[in-house]
């Protein structure tokens, strides 16, 4: 059985006001401690009926911040999953960083480790955007990271990009594309802004102090998001993600095709899609490390996911994807006709949000500028 394994590693320099992630601000992270927790972590699930014989097919450490961690950390973790479990010669390994944290010597170091992905999360190379959202980068400093990762090695360099932010024009946002393209970058990341509940962005914007984009601007922004990349060779393949010919993220694929991964570390989801099980691990760092000292692991709290539940959840992420879901897929997983168990797609059809044929359902364009609104329905 194939998997994909996600390493969260939770700590950040400082907290951005409009993020909601398990991410933690503190004074010294505990890097050797936490390195020895997620081998252990590692350790505890090799031994489970579930993963004991898997074959890794891609691995994403991501965040927080790991590019926080030294090369040596990163060496030692994904060493650790090289001696626990056989990994494709092609597997996709992904460490997310924070332009702000690298250098050429550290790049060096991720790559010799074995990461052969990297992904930036740049938001904007705009300074004033930059210090609304609270970066701790510049855009000469993205700018450099991104063009040193390329020089040092890395084929594969994905962008994240935000739009939708106060204040920000449609002008802004196509500059921002385009110096992510001018840079030579294969995958591109590009999300609105979103106000998420807990963080200081709603709260400014529950006061008054902070306003959404217009609908207006944040539709033309998604316009000009696909219509700028499109003619310039990437190609969309999810509702926010863009990439070169063959550069899609096969990790987050994983995600939208609803595969069976494993997640460790603070706050980690995992779903076993055979099983049709899904757990996290305790979200504090201090409470996770403490918990995989004395018993191995840390889940928290594990679902049984019922047949109904799994069938909407495979046609909601993978509505999300440009390919849309295979009906024989469906039929394969679930035993029964996609269009048997959602009638709701037929109407959809009819009012131009869904292409339905025998083969697939897909979103159209139309469907997918109201794509919540009919992921709900699914769910
Ligand atoms: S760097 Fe990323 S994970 Fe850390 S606080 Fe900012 S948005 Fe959140």
């Amino acid at each position: 059985m194939e998997f994909s394994l996600y390493i969260h590693i939770p700590y950040c320099d400082s907290k951005c006001p409009y993020c909601d992630f398990n991410s933690h601000v503190v004074p010294r992270w505990p890097e050797q401690r936490y390195v020895d927790a997620l081998c252990r972590e590692l350790d505890h699930c090799s031994q489970s009926d579930l993963w004991r014989d898997g074959i890794v097919r891609t691995i994403f450490l991501g965040g927080g911040t790991p590019s926080l961690f030294s090369p040596k950390s990163i060496a030692r973790i994904l060493g650790h999953v090289r001696a626990t479990w056989d990994i494709r010669a092609d597997a996709e390994v992904t460490i997310e960083s924070n332009p702000g944290t690298v250098d050429g010597a550290k790049l060096q170091g991720f790559l010799a480790a074995g990461v052969n992905r990297i992904s930036f999360g740049v938001q904007s190379f705009d300074d004033g955007l930059l210090g609304l959202l609270g970066r701790i980068h510049d855009g000469r400093t993205a700018a450099d990271a991104v063009s040193s990762a390329l020089r040092v090695g890395f084929d594969d360099v994905n962008l994240d990009l935000m739009f939708a932010v106060p204040g920000q024009t449609v002008e802004q946002w196509e500059s921002d594309l385009r110096q992510a393209v001018d840079l030579g970058t294969t995958h591109i990341s590009a999300y609105n802004l979103t106000f998420e509940e807990g963080t200081v962005f709603y709260a400014q914007r529950r006061k008054g102090k902070l306003r959404s984009a217009e609908e207006d601007t944040e539709i033309a922004m998604y316009e000009v998001t696909e219509n700028f990349l499109g003619a310039r060779g990437f190609e969309r393949y999810e509702i926010s993600n863009y990439a070169r010919p063959g550069r899609m993220c096969r990790h987050n694929l994983t995600y939208w095709r609803a595969q069976t991964y494993l997640g460790v570390g603070a706050g980690a989801h995992s779903f076993g899609q055979s099983a049709a099980l899904r757990w996290h691990n305790e979200l504090g760092p201090e409470k996770y490390m403490a918990d995989v000292e004395s018993r191995g692991h840390a889940r928290v709290r594990e679902e049984q996911i019922e047949p109904p539940q799994a069938r909407g959840e495979f046609v909601f992420l993978g509505l999300r994807c440009c390919e849309g879901i295979a009906t024989d897929e469906f039929r394969r997983r679930f035993g029964v006709d996609l269009d048997e168990v959602y009638p709701q797609g037929a109407a959809m059809r009819d009012q131009g949000l869904l292409e339905c044929t025998e083969d697939y359902w897909r979103l159209t364009k139309r469907g997918r500028m109201v794509s919540d609104a009919i992921f709900a329905t699914f769910v």
